[in-house]
C-alpha cells in the first residue's frame, strides 16, 4: 500500500496548476486511487482536490507533510482513466490540469436522497410500439457485421438521412449489452427529442439514461451515479455525456458527429470527436460515428484506413426516395421583376402543398445576419457599444445585440449622419412569417427561433406541435433543419443559401455544404416524394451546385483541393491565437510582440498571418486582434502554444483549428 498521495487543489486559480503531497492515513488507503475527490488542509483553509496519482515516498520533507483530512467516499470514484483523459486535455487542448479535470469528473453535489429525479421519457404513450429490432437489410448488416469483427477499430458510417443509421446503433448497442459493456450514444442537444429518445427507451427499457444541458447539476449528477453503480446501458445525451463514468465502457457513437456543437466553446476547447477517440482507447472501447456530410477530417481518416468506412447510400424505407432539388438564381428572378423573399417556383409549390394538405419548411441561413438596421443614406449599420456587431431589430422595436444583450430603443435618426431614413435589412424569421400570412392567410404557421424557443422546452413543443400536424408551415433558422423527422413534409425551401458562405472561417464552405444537404434530407421522408427549393444568389458556387445534386463526393474533392492548396486542415494544422484588451494599442503591441516571438521560432514549413483584427474586433469592450499559424505537424504547433502561454498567461486565448 503506497503511503503518499499527490494532490490537485481544486481552487479556480489556473496558475496554481501543481501536486502537493499528502499523507494517507491508515483507515483510508482503502479508498484513496488516482481520480478521487478528498479534503486536504491548504495553508489556513480545507480544500478539496483530486488526487493524481499514489507514491511510496514523498519528493518533500515526511515531518511537514498533512494527512488527507477526509476523502469523498459518497462520491463515486472514477478510474485512473479520466486522470489520463484530463492529462491528455490538458496537453492537447492547452488548458490547466484543473480545467480538465473539472470537465471530465463530474463534481459531487450534496443531493438530497429523494430530492432528484433522473428525467425518463415517458413510456406510456409507447407502449403500443413494438420493440423488436428491425430486420436490418445487406447495408445495415454489413456495417454491423464490420464494425464487431474489427471491434474495437473506430468506424465512419457514412449513411443518407434515413439511411437507418440509428438502426444500426441499436444493434450495436444491444450487442454491447449482450457482453455486459455499456455505450455512450452523444447526440446534437437539438435532436434530444421525445421523437428520437422513444426509439431508444422503447428497446432498451429504463436502463437508458438521458442528460441534457437543462438538467441541473444535481440532476445529471445522479444521472451518472446510476451509470458509475452499472444501472444503466446506455447514456444518451450532448457532448458533456462522453465523460459518464462506466464501469465498463463498450462502445462510443457520435452521430451527426460533422456537427460544430460537439466542439466546446469553453475552456478547455475540447473536440468531442477527437477526445472520444482518445477516451476509446483508454478503456478498449469502439469509436462509432454517423453522419449524411461527414466533416472533412472523419472522411479524411476513414479513406486512409484509420476509421472503417460503411456506406449506406439509400433510404431504409422502401418506397422513400431522395427528394427532388431544384436551385433557384434569385438574381434572375429580381431582373424579371419578383422582388417577393419567395421565388416563383417556391410560391407555386407551397400553393400547391397547402392545398394537398402537406407540411411545409422554410428553411432561413444563420440569425446573426438577419434583420440590422441600416442607414440609406449613409450605409452605415447600427452597431452595438460594446461589440464590433450589427445590433438585430425585435418585434417590440428594440434593437438588441446578441453578443453582450444591450438593448436599446430604435433610433429616430442615423447615429452616424443624422438622416431619418434607417431600414431593416435583408429578412428575419418574423419578417418571413409575415410574408408567409400575407400571402397564405388560410395557413397555420410555427417559427422556431432563439426568440420562440428560449424559454424551457420552447423547442421541443414547437416540434412536436408541427409534428402532431398542427401547423402547415414551420419557419425556422438552422435549428429546423437537424434530425428531426417529420414525415408529412412534402417541401422545404431555402430561403438564401448563401448567407454562411460569407462568414470569415475556412470551413465556411462545409457548413453550408452540411446545412443544404440536410435541409433537403428533410423532405419526403415518408412515401410521399418531396421537393427541395434552394433559393441561392450563387447558384455556381460550388458547395451550393454539389449540396443539390447531394453529391458529397464532388464536394469532398473541390474542398479537399482548397484545403491542400492553403494548407487549412485537415491538410495541414493550424493554430488560432487571440489577444484581447481594454486599451486597443496594448492588444496591437502586445500581438505584434507574439508575432515577432513565433517568427523567431518558425522553420520552412511555418506561416504567421497577422496580427489583424478578429472577426469581430471587439466585444464587452475588449479589443479583440488575432494570429493564425499554420504547420503541416500539429506537434509543432502544439509545442509553441504551450510556449506563448507560458509567456503571455492569461492575455492570449489558442485554439488549434
Ligand atoms: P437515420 O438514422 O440514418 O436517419 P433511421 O434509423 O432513423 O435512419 O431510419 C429511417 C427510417 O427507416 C425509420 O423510420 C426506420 O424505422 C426505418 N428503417 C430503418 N431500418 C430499416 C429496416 N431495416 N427495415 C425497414 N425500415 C427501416
Ligand atoms: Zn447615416
Ligand atoms: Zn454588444
Amino acid at each position: 500500500m503506497m503511503k503518499y498521495a499527490k494532490v490537485i487543489v481544486d481552487i479556480s486559480l489556473a496558475k496554481l496548476d501543481r501536486t502537493f503531497t499528502y499523507f494517507i492515513p491508515e483507515d483510508m488507503r482503502e479508498y484513496v486511487r488516482p481520480g478521487v475527490r478528498v479534503t486536504v488542509s491548504f495553508g489556513k483553509r480545507m480544500l478539496s482536490g483530486y488526487v493524481l496519482e499514489l507514491v511510496e515516498t514523498p519528493d518533500f520533507d515526511i515531518d511537514k507533510i498533512k494527512p488527507i483530512e477526509s476523502v469523498d467516499r459518497g462520491y463515486a470514484e472514477v478510474e485512473s482513466v479520466m486522470v489520463r483523459l484530463a492529462r491528455w486535455m490538458k496537453s492537447e487542448y492547452g488548458c490547466t490540469l484543473n480545467q480538465a479535470l473539472k470537465t471530465v469528473v463530474p463534481v459531487p453535489r450534496n443531493v438530497r436522497k429523494g430530492a432528484v429525479r433522473v428525467k425518463q421519457v415517458s413510456l406510456t404513450e409507447s407502449c403500443q410500439h413494438d420493440p423488436r429490432p428491425l430486420k436490418l437489410n445487406d447495408a445495415q448488416k454489413a456495417a454491423v457485421d464490420g464494425i464487431l469483427s474489427s471491434y474495437p477499430k473506430p468506424a465512419l458510417i457514412f449513411g443518407v438521412t434515413g439511411s437507418g443509421k440509428t438502426e444500426i446503433y441499436m444493434s450495436l448497442i444491444s450487442e454491447m449489452i449482450k457482453r455486459g459493456r455499456q455505450t455512450i450514444l452523444l447526440i446534437p442537444e437539438i435532436a434530444l427529442t421525445y421523437q428520437n429518445l422513444s426509439r431508444f427507451t422503447r428497446r432498451f427499457g429504463d436502463r437508458v439514461g438521458v442528460v441534457n444541458s437543462r438538467l441541473s447539476a444535481g440532476e445529471k449528477s445522479e444521472c451518472f451515479q446510476k451509470a458509475r453503480r452499472g444501472e444503466l446501458d446506455v447514456m444518451i445525451g450532448p457532448r458533456s455525456a462522453l465523460f459518464t463514468p462506466f464501469p465498463r465502457l463498450g462502445l462510443i457513437i457520435i452521430d451527426e458527429e460533422h456537427e460544430s456543437a460537439y466542439n466546446s466553446d469553453t475552456t478547455p476547447k475540447y473536440h468531442a470527436v477527437d477526445t472520444a477517440l482518445k477516451l476509446s482507447e483508454l478503456t478498449g472501447a469502439s469509436l462509432v460515428l454517423g453522419s449524411a456530410t461527414p466533416s472533412l477530417e472523419s472522411y479524411t481518416r476513414a479513406l486512409a484506413g484509420d476509421y472503417g468506412l460503411y456506406r449506406l447510400p439509400s433510404r431504409a424505407v422502401s418506397g422513400s426516395v431522395l427528394p427532388k432539388v431544384t436551385v433557384v438564381d434569385l438574381r434572375k428572378e429580381l431582373r424579371e421583376g419578383n422582388r417577393s423573399i419567395f421565388s416563383r417556383q417556391l410560391l407555386a409549390l407551397m400553393a400547391q402543398r397547402l392545398q394537398r394538405h402537406e407540411q411545409i419548411m422554410l428553411f432561413l441561413n444563420r440569425r446573426g445576419f438577419t434583420g440590422f438596421i441600416s442607414c440609406r443614406s449613409c450605409g452605415q449599420a447600427i452597431k452595438c457599444p460594446h461589440c464590433d456587431v450589427s445590433m438585430t431589430a425585435h418585434r417590440n422595436g428594440r434593437l438588441v445585440c446578441h453578443y453582450c444583450g444591450h438593448s436599446a430603443p430604435m433610433p429616430d435618426r442615423c447615429p452616424s449622419c443624422g438622416s431619418p431614413y434607417l431600414a431593416g435589412f435583408g429578412v428575419g424569421t418574423q419578417k418571413v412569417e409575415s410574408e408567409v400570412k400575407k400571402l397564405f392567410p388560410e395557413a397555420s404557421v410555427l417559427r422556431m427561433d432563439m426568440d420562440t424557443t428560449s424559454h424551457k422546452d420552447g423547442h421541443s413543443k414547437i416540434l412536436a406541435s408541427f409534428g402532431a400536424g398542427e401547423a402547415d408551415i414551420l419557419i425556422g433558422t438552422q435549428m429546423i433543419v437537424k434530425g428531426h423527422d417529420f414525415p408529412k413534409v412534402t417541401l422545404v425551401g431555402v430561403l438564401a443559401a448563401d448567407l454562411s458562405l460569407y462568414a470569415q472561417d475556412f470551413r465556411a464552405a462545409e457548413r453550408t455544404f452540411q446545412l443544404l444537404t440536410q435541409a433537403a434530407g428533410r423532405a419526403g421522408r415518408g412515401s410521399v416524394p418531396g421537393d427541395v427549393v434552394i433559393q441561392t444568389y450563387a447558384p455556381d458556387n460550388y458547395a451550393v451546385a454539389t449540396a443539390a445534386k447531394q453529391d458529397y463526393y464532388g464536394f469532398y474533392r473541390r474542398e479537399m483541393g482548397f484545403r491542400s492548396l492553403m494548407n487549412y486542415p485537415p491538410a495541414g494544422a493550424m493554430l488560432y491565437v487571440l489577444v484581447s484588451s481594454a486599451e486597443e494599442e496594448a492588444a496591437w503591441k502586445e500581438a505584434k510582440a507574439i508575432a515577432v516571438e513565433l517568427l523567431s521560432e518558425a522553420d520552412e514549413a511555418m506561416s504567421v498571418i497577422g496580427p489583424s483584427d478578429a472577426g469581430i474586433s471587439k466585444i464587452k469592450d475588449q479589443y479583440r486582434k488575432q494570429i493564425y499559424v499554420k504547420h503541416p505537424d500539429k506537434g509543432r504547433l502544439l509545442a509553441l502554444r504551450d510556449m506563448l502561454i507560458a509567456s503571455h498567461g492569461e492575455n492570449v486565448q489558442t485554439q488549434l483549428l
